[in-house]
């Protein structure tokens, strides 16, 4: 097992925020978009907080999965108000409605029997909507006695629920290591948002995702940059490890783009040459789902008549940007596709919404590393074009890290396309 936690991994929250500045913004460089990240939310401002063991009521709970949310009455909502929606489901006759004016409103399940979530994370059908609906939700695995393990995922509908997975937040939010193996109560919190009005999480059918027995991890490369060839690969075919290039279709060839060639190579390297749209369209702009279907099709094609057909099957969202119109045309034409949101999850349970860290320091993503053998998962790591020697440096640290705790037999470096059918095998 590998929950024994050291005291040293305690941190300050400014040490934290320090941390996540680095791993979690996804803006700057790259074709990355913006997903805004708001400063984390102070504990302190939340009435029900303190973890301690004075509860004068103690609800009976409710199992989780399919039935958590059909009874709201055995939930216990703070600083907003819960409802129950029977519009939006994916299970049983309802969902929850968590409405909330401000930042700090928290939706407590009480479970009936405590679930080991010591090798495993959660995900749950998501909503949010609401003239100031934000983006984010925290999730907080708490034990008996209230010490909590902090998880948060990146919420990309407004009207359908959407599964998604939660990434590590923070393990160990108070001074005492939560108890993973017995976690008796789930919090969910609407995430900070930049303006103030009002907001709804809607949520169903939360699942325990189990982590893998070795951790994973991916590598990727976005806008189908030539050092993908030219530095990518040396570097990690030292070690067989494969990848996936994701290309933008009408720019194979460009200065600086890989051709067809250097594709046909990385293909026969190992790699995937998987779909990034044919230009680089902010789909989340086109009105028409008939028309980002076209420009999906398009693409798709040019790989599978060049080919390419095996990494067709894969698709990133240019400048991060889905919503649901989006997601549901990829869900028609390819069988994954990636995003930047937290990690590490325990398995992407929506291949559809695969998250990934981008271009992260070699500190940032040490972390990620260190927290994705410690609880298990799977981390994937993306880049963009590996052009200045600091790129290039800061890639190869990466990669030696994860050889250094490959070494160890830590870690297994996966193609997607062999992570895509772990989680078929394990969720289906
Ligand atoms: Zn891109």
């Amino acid at each position: 097992m590998v929950n024994q936690r050291s005291p040293q991994r305690r941190r300050t929250r400014r040490d934290l925020l320090g941390a996540l500045g680095v791993a979690c913004l996804t803006g700057g460089a790259g074709c990355l978009g913006s997903d805004a990240v708001a400063e984390d939310p102070t504990d302190e401002q939340t009435p029900d907080d303190t973890g301690d063991d004075t509860e004068t009521t103690s609800p009976p709970g409710v199992e989780l999965g399919a039935e958590t949310f059909e009874d709201v009455a055995a939930l216990e909502a703070v600083g907003g108000r819960l409802a129950a929606d029977t519009e939006r489901r994916v299970t049983g006759t309802q969902c929850a409605a968590l409405e909330t004016d401000g930042d700090g409103a928290w939706l407590h399940v009480p479970l009936a029997e405590p679930v080991d979530f010591s090798n495993a994370r959660p995900a749950c059908h998501v909503a949010i909507d609401g003239a100031a609906a934000g983006d984010f939700l925290y999730l907080d695995l708490v034990d008996a006695d209230g010490n909590r393990f902090r998880t948060r995922t990146v919420v990309r509908s407004r009207g359908e629920l959407v599964n998604v997975d939660f990434g590590i937040l923070d393990p160990q939010v108070d001074e005492t290591a939560v108890d993973l193996e017995r976690i008796t109560r789930l919090s969910f919190r609407p995430g900070p948002r930049n303006e103030a009005g009002p907001e709804t999480v809607y949520l169903d059918h939360p699942r325990r995702i189990p982590a893998p027995e070795t951790a994973k991890v991916v590598f990727q490369f976005d806008d189908g940059n030539e050092t993908d060839l030219t530095e990518a690969h040396p570097y990690l075919s030292q070690y067989d490890y494969p990848a996936i290039t994701y290309v933008n279709t009408n720019r194979v060839g460009d200065d600086g783009k890989l051709d067809e060639a250097q594709l046909a190579e990385l293909r026969d390297a190992n790699w995937l040459v998987g779909s990034h749209t044919p230009d680089h369209t902010d789909l989340t702009t086109v009105s028409e789902p008939a028309e980002v279907e076209r420009r999906l099709r398009e693409a798709k094609e040019w790989l599978v008549d060049r080919g390419f057909d095996e990494g067709a099957r894969h698709f990133a969202y240019p400048y991060n940007a889905v919503n649901e119109q989006v997601l549901s045309v990829v869900e028609e034409i390819h069988d994954t596709g990636r995003v930047s949101s937290w990690q590490p999850v325990a398995l992407p349970s929506n291949l559809q919404l695969i998250p990934a860290e981008g271009d992260p320091t070699p500190a940032a993503f040490s972390e990620l590393l260190e927290w994705t053998v410690e609880y298990g998962g799977v981390v994937t790591v993306l880049h963009h074009s590996l052009s200045t020697d600091a790129e290039v440096a800061a890639f190869r640290e990466i990669v030696d890290e994860v050889r250094r705790h490959d070494r160890l037999g830590n870690v297994d470096v996966v193609r997607l396309d062999e992570l895509e059918s772990m989680v078929e095998r394990t969720l289906s």
